[in-house]
């Protein structure tokens, strides 16, 4: 079956589905100008991974604190980055009652910027910071990113940006939100995620297991796709995914 087949399919499933659910990773951003971590153009081939250690940010705060600041905040917000067409199906979907919740593996806020409102976010979200002593979250727009790493205004403890470091657990309210997601649906889009990034990558097998149709969305193979995948369909996922809604009856 050709790839434009497929996406028909694809559009009649999710047409039918009384609950969709969406999985995504770096490749729904990279439309956004977002470079994925590894690979060609990735950001760890120019920086050490271990500033986003959690043991080397407490010990080493001010060297790791330089390379965060200016991967993810000066870098990113330099740049002109909106939601895709791709983050902008999702947010549809949820407003037509058809997707429940997107479980994402990214930290950019793209899909609250682009109308969804249920969004696990397994891996945090660089948008806030969280103090490390008493828990106190921020908008990191109201902070001023100096060479000195912030301090909370309500403990005077050092803070961190809110997505997970090397070294740290998954969200308890994400992860358990994800896994009941995973259960509740009959219809599961995986998007651009290679699926090597553990636990994040079990919970696909979840929906696999309790009856929900796989849909993948990715430039490549990824390890999902000879397993649990029901229909692959290869290409960019801000094309794709328009491609299928555009079929989608209503
Ligand atoms: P990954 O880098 O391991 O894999 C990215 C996948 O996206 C690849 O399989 C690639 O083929 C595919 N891809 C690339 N461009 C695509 C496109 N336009 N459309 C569809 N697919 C495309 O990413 P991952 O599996 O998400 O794991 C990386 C980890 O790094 C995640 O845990 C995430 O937290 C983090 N990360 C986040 C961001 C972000 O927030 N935007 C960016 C980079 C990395």
């Amino acid at each position: 079956m050709n790839n434009e087949e497929k996406i028909k399919q694809a559009a009649e499933i999710l047409s039918k589905a009384k609950n969709i659910v969406g999985f995504t990773g770096a490749g729904t951003s990279a439309e956004s100008g977002i470079p994925p971590f590894r690979g060609e153009g990735g950001i760890w081939n120019q920086y050490d991974p271990n500033s986003l250690d959690i043991d080397f940010y407490y010990r080493h705060t001010k060297e790791s604190w330089k390379i965060i600041r200016e991967v993810f905040y000066n870098f990113f917000s330099n740049k002109d980055i909106k939601p895709n067409p791709g983050h902008l199906v999702l947010a549809k979907w949820e407003k037509e009652g058809r997707l429940s919740s997107v479980i994402t593996q990214n930290i950019d806020d793209l899909h609250t910027v682009a109308g969804n409102t249920v969004v696990y976010e397994f891996h945090g979200n660089m948008s806030r910071f969280v103090c490390t002593k008493c828990g106190h979250k921020v908008d990191a727009k109201s902070l001023t990113l100096t060479e000195e790493p912030p301090r909370c205004a309500q403990c005077g403890g050092l803070m961190k940006p809110d997505f997970i470091f090397f070294g740290e657990g998954i969200p308890e309210d994400a992860y358990y939100g994800s896994v009941r997601a995973a259960e509740n649906c009959d219809a599961f889009v995986i998007i651009g995620t290679s699926g090597q990034v553990s636990p994040a990558n079990m919970i696909p097998g979840i929906a696999k297991r309790n009856g929900a149709k796989i849909i993948e969305i990715n430039m490549e193979p990824s390890t999902y796709t000879n397993y649990i995948t029901d229909i692959y369909l290869e290409g960019k996922s801000g094309e794709i995914l328009p491609a299928i809604d555009a079929l989608m009856t209503r």
